[in-house]
């Protein structure tokens, strides 16, 4: 990887002097909590050398013009959630936060769109669409403590990805500062556009390695009518990640369909010390769906319980909503109480294809002796495995997570797939995406990469190497 220049008391005062004061700092206890992201595995953190918290997209755009003068690699950061290390400063460097970026600028509920600044959190962006009697789709487990500008950076999928799509769905415009600290606005707010290429969509999902993003402007819908939860309960996991295909071909259209395997169903039961349903045997898959009345509601209901149990539930259930989504989303701590090292793999595959490559990850971990936890976004052939490291050594650890690794892509490869459906490829995935992209693809990106930031300081070290 390429060298980078060291942040000099002198350039540190500089920093200072654009950002404020006390928005600059390279106090070491501080530092740490900017060494590493979601990643529970110590081993990726790398401590940078300095963090600014410019409060506005001049000076955002400052910092940037003084890396490229300087040589000196910068690192975008929203809340650190991100799961692939993406925000880890991996050549030490400035990482930029954009925690002081947190104002809701306006939300205009008549031309039904929303903007708000890169540092604003998921759900707080969905409070204010839903006081303003409308919705924002986008939907990652992290909402509550994601910003929206990290979803754009990751293009974040999440539970409402089958109906409306990833948050590259939910923007019309955004503004950011360029490789080179230019300001420039990408998109616009209209429906169609067919004027030169489409850099937006370049940007988002390329994790902070093309351009800081520091603010939006988000599509908003009406709120639907009417929301309702179904647990469907299956007795093994492959009839449970079936029901996807049956219920897209039977013509229903959910809006979220997880799945969360009996293993998993367990340690959140034990986590959060409150009894789930069918939990001593049963493989969930939760169902929503909207209407656009109670008829409607009714009619969509009664479908999907025939569908269930026709196709081998144990038990369909009106949900307690509240309840199943926070057991839903409780998975990674409660799973992260089993064994505090941990790898987390997110592949995605053909929908059609969810049930095979839910099996593959079952046999190869019992193959290579890992044991797992599975939940997925099988609505969007996306699978969540958790690997436990357990009291296995290091180097027994990373021998069984490689062959682990090495067998699974093969086989999703093979069905069409890719390595990440959300989290992203960061610094964790950055040598499987070296083995499993296609040559000339990771060609085309990297020249692009080299174009747009010709020095190379913008997020080094992430999806790819370039040299
Ligand atoms: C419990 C849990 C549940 C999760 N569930 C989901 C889920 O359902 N769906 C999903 O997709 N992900 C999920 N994630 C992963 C993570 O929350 C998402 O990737 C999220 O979008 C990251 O946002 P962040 O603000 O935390 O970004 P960070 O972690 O800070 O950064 C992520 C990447 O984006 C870049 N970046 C951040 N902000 C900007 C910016 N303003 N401009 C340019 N680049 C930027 C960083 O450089 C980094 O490469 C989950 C994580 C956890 C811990």
């Amino acid at each position: 990887m390429q060298q980078y220049n060291p942040v000099t008391p002198k350039i540190l005062t500089e920093l200072k002097a654009i950002v404020g004061e006390k928005y600059a700092f390279d106090d070491p206890d501080k530092l740490e909590t900017y060494s590493r992201d979601e990643t529970p595995d110590s081993k990726y953190a790398h401590q940078p050398e300095v963090v600014v918290l410019p409060g506005t997209t001049e000076e955002v755009a400052h910092v940037v013009k003084l890396a490229n003068r300087e040589r000196i690699s910068i690192v975008p950061r929203g809340a650190g959630t991100g799961l692939a290390c993406g925000a880890v400063p991996v050549t030490g460097g400035i990482v930029l936060s954009l925690e002081r970026f947190d104002r809701i600028i306006e939300v205009n509920p008549e031309a039904m769109y929303m903007v708000v600044q890169a540092g604003v959190r998921t759900d707080e962006v969905q409070k204010a669409a839903k006081a303003a009697g409308m919705f924002y789709a986008g939907d990652p487990c992290s909402g509550d403590s994601c910003f929206i500008g990290g979803n754009l950076a990751t293009n974040a999928g999440g539970n409402r990805a089958v109906k409306y799509g990833t948050t590259r769905h939910q923007v019309y415009e955004f503004e950011m500062v360029t490789p080179l600290g230019d300001i420039v606005h990408l998109g616009s707010r209209l429906n169609k556009n067919t004027s030169g290429y489409c850099l937006e969509q370049l940007v988002m999902g390329s994790e902070g390695t093309l351009g800081i993003i520091t603010q939006a402007t988000l599509k908003l819908k009406p709120l639907p009518a009417h929301v309702i939860d179904l647990l469907a309960v299956f007795p093994d996991v492959a009839t449970a990640i079936a029901i996807v295909g049956h219920m897209l071909r039977a013509g229903l259209t959910p809006t979220c369909v997880e799945f969360m395997d009996n293993a998993t169903v367990q340690s959140v039961e034990r986590f959060l010390q409150e009894k789930l349903p069918n939990s001593d045997i049963g493989h969930y898959v939760i169902i929503q769906m909207e209407a656009e009345s109670e008829e409607d509601l009714e009619n969509k209901t009664v479908a999907l319980d025939d569908l269930c149990s026709a196709h081998g539930a144990i038990s369909v259930l009106v949900a307690d909503s509240q309840k199943i989504w926070k057991a839903r989303k409780a998975f990674t701590e409660a799973t992260r109480v089993e064994s505090a090292v941990q790898s987390f793999e997110d592949v995605v595959v053909p929908v059609n294809r969810i049930p095979e490559a839910a099996e593959a990850c079952n046999r190869i971990a019992a193959k290579v002796g890992l044991t797992l936890r599975m939940v997925s976004h099988a609505g969007d052939g996306n699978i969540h495995i958790t690997l436990f490291r357990g009291d296995l050594p290091e180097t027994e650890w990373d021998r069984r997570l490689g062959s682990f690794q090495e067998e699974l892509y093969e086989v999703v490869y093979r069905m069409g797939g890719r390595l990440s459906g959300e989290h992203g490829i960061g610094y964790k995935r950055k040598d499987l995406m070296q083995r499993f992209t296609d040559p000339v693809e990771l060609d085309m990106m990297r020249r692009i990469k080299n174009a747009l930031d010709p020095n190379l300081i913008l997020n080094p070290g992430k999806i790819f190497d370039v040299e």
